[in-house]
Formats: structure tokens, sequence, C-alpha cells
């Protein structure tokens, strides 16, 4: 049974194609600038040599097709013929309070993902452009969908409302969401597995650390809290998204500054976070090596960072009252070792003691920083989004 799992931005498409019976990626790829001149893909079957191709591909329906070609391709391929696809997996940003887990894609789930758009709309347009472009490609395959927002359905009343006229709520949804729930899933999962312990019995927090960052408070293996909120620049300061500020600074700065919704949305978005405080870099490889060079800019870029996300991992031990398990993951959380450290030496008041030689190693698998004298576990955790879209579409089609 083979699953492809495809992660439809507005002008790129990934892809992963798994064949579920040993859960093995069988290729891998990406498609940029959809709709633009020049398109690229890039197409990497495993085993094989990585072949990158530009042509003009103007819509995803394009897209997907060029990304059948290349799976079915005699060279590059690895499937004899399309039918051999079984089911198609989507990750979705935003499912609102529609979905509360992966679900077959039908004429109700496109109409739900649709009256999303305006909380998501960057995303969830793109997400049903390519399931449309997949169901064009590969008729009378089943399709599934699985959401960033889903894994976190379970925050209570008191962690998801934002304390404005409630009237706002009922007639627009405002309220918290939450996103990289695929990860934080999969990473306290796998958390507790790499532990042999219980989910259950577990109070953990989750940080995801990439381009964008979210941490989450999993506690008996369910969020109850996360940073991010009706979008995701609420929380932490990120690449390029500012994270928590004094709402009164918008107006403010509007008005000052004679910006319109979308100049301020595009400032906050876009040209804040790391990015504006360093104005080097919105990437934590570029702020740390300015911090190394003594760059006054990258240091305090990195130290709002730091400091941040030691705010955020302490307000949700106090929401759990008490934490046994930090778990990093995500670009910066995987691979940065000067950010674990910065966080880890400061949370000396929880009990937590990393070890300094573990924190540098670098490995692919889920592993262990923390020392046996450590009241909290420490564990770096690889994530795998897409294997969560390939088991969720498995299953669901198989029920
Ligand atoms: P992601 O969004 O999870 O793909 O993470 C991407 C980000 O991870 C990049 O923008 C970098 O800031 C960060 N990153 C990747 N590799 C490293 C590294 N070796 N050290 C520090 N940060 C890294």
């Amino acid at each position: 049974m083979k699953v492809l799992v495809i992660n439809s931005g507005s002008s790129s498409l990934k892809y992963q194609l798994y064949d579920m019976t040993d859960e093995s990626v069988l290729a891998k790829g990406l498609v940029e600038r959809i709709g633009m001149d020049s398109s690229i893909l890039t197409h990497k079957p495993t085993g094989k040599d990585e072949v990158t191709e530009v042509s003009e591909i103007l819509e995803h329906n394009t897209a997907i097709r060029k990304v059948i070609d290349k799976l079915t391709d005699k060279t590059h391929g690895v499937l004899e013929s399309v039918s051999e696809i079984n089911a198609v997996g989507h990750r979705v940003v935003h499912g609102g309070e529609f979905f509360k887990e992966s679900a077959v894609v039908d004429q109700q789930a496109k109409k739900d993902i649709r009256a999303l758009i305006d909380l998501a709309p960057l995303h969830n347009p793109a997400a049903i452009m390519g399931i449309e472009a997949s169901e064009i490609n590969m008729p009378g395959v089943p399709q599934v969908v699985v959401f960033d927002t889903a894994f976190h359905q379970t925050m209570p009343e008191k962690a998801y409302l934002y304390a404005i006229p409630r009237v706002l709520y009922n007639k627009y949804k405002v309220r918290r969401y939450g996103f990289h729930g695929t990860s934080h899933y999969y990473v306290s999962r796998a958390a507790a597995d790499f532990l042999g312990k219980p989910l259950e019995d577990l109070k953990v927090i989750t940080a995801h650390i990439g381009n964008g960052g979210s941490l989450t408070a999993v506690q008996g293996g369910i969020s109850v809290d996360t940073s991010m909120g009706m979008t995701p620049l609420e929380g932490l300061m990120m690449g390029t998204r500012s994270g928590d500020l004094d709402p009164a600074i918008v107006p403010y700065v509007m008005n000052k500054e004679e910006l319109t919704v979308s100049e301020v949305n595009l400032m906050l978005n876009k040209h804040s976070g790391l990015q504006a405080i360093s104005g080097i870099s919105s990437d934590m490889r570029e702020i740390t090596d300015g911090l190394e060079k003594g760059d006054p800019h990258s240091t305090l870029a990195f130290e709002m960072y730091e400091y941040r996300l030691r705010k955020y991992i302490g307000s949700y031990a106090a929401a759990m009252n008490g934490v046994d398990v930090l778990v990093f993951t995500a670009g910066v959380g995987e691979n940065s070792a000067i950010v674990r450290k910065a966080v880890c030496e400061n949370l000396s008041y929880l009990g937590v003691e990393i070890d300094e030689e573990l924190n540098k190693v670098r490995s692919g698998d889920p592993r262990r920083i923390s020392t046996p004298n450590s009241k909290v576990e420490v564990l770096v955790v690889p994530t795998n989004e897409e294997l969560v879209i390939a088991r969720d579409t498995y299953q669901l089609i198989n029920k």
C-alpha cells in the first residue's frame, strides 16, 4: 500500500511517497516557483540520484502531473504506474473547530476548508488547490486531510479564549487554535516511546522551533495549551515574526506610519523577529555566527529569542504544575546546541541539568541531552510530520 503525502503552499508543493508496509520513503521532492517563470522540480528517489528540472509550471494541477511523471519515469521513477498510489494525504494548515482529527476528503470537508480561508488566507487556498489537482490527476484515489490545528482542539476554553468580547468568538470564531499540531503530536509520542513510559502519565513541553516556532504543553497525551493563537503570529519570537506584543502597538503604529492592514500584517509576519532585531538574518545559524563574532545586534536577537522561549517554558510548567519532559524539535531545536544550552542553563530552578557533551551530539534519532540527575528529561526528537500524515491517511482509508 502506497501513500503520497502532499504539502501544498501557494507557490510550492512538497511531496513524499511512502510504502506503508514498512513506512519507508520511496521518493520525495519539491516543486518551487509555481505560477512564476522558471519553476523548479527537484525529485529525489531513494537510492537513486536526485534530478532537477526547470520548466514552466503555472498551477498546482501541472505541478502534480509533473510529480506523477517523475514518480513513474523509467529512469528516475519508483512506480510502474500511477495506479500504484493507493491514497493521498494532504497537510492543511487550518481546520478551525470543524476538524478535531484528520478526515477523508469529501464535498463537506472541502466546503469546511474553504470556509476557513478567512482565518488562513495564505494557506488554505493552497491546500484546496493541492486536493483538487490530486482529484484531477488521480481520479478515484481516496484523499485524506491532516490539520496543523487538530491536535490543539483539546485545549480547554480557559486556554483558547481571548479576553475580548464574547461576540467576536460567537460571530467570527476569534479564538486561539494553535499550529504545528502534527509535529507536537509526533514528538510527544516519540519522546514517551524513547523513555519507555506511558504518555498518559507525563507532563511534556514540546518546543517546535524552526523558522516559525511554537511551544505546547502536552498533559496526559493531549494538548492543554500552545503558544500560537488564532494565527501563527502569536507566541515565541520567530525568524521573521514578532510573536507576542502589546495589541495596542498595532493601531498606534498604523496611525503613526499610515499603514494599511496588509502592510502592518506584512511588517509583523515578514519583517520582525530575529530578522528585525539582528538586521542580518532570520536564520539562527547566522545569528549564532554573529553572536560568536561579538556582533551586538545578533547578540541581542539571540538573547531575546532565548529569553522569550524560556519564559514560555516556565509558563507551561506553571500551567501543568510541573514538567517531566522537555522536547526540542524542528530546525533550531534539532540543530542548535547553543540555543538548547542557553535555555536549559536558565531552567535550573526546575531541576533541569543538561550534559554538555550529549548536547553537542548530532544524530537523526531521538536522544537524551539531560544528565541522570536532571529532574526533567530533556530530549531532542527529530520531527516527522509527513509520517504522521501518511499514517493517518493509511488508517483512515483502511477503516
Ligand atoms: P524549519 O522551519 O524547521 O525547517 O527550520 C529552519 C530553520 O532552522 C532555519 O531558518 C535555521 O534558523 C534553523 N537551523 C537549521 N539548521 C541549523 C543549525 N545547524 N543551527 C542553528 N539553526 C539551524
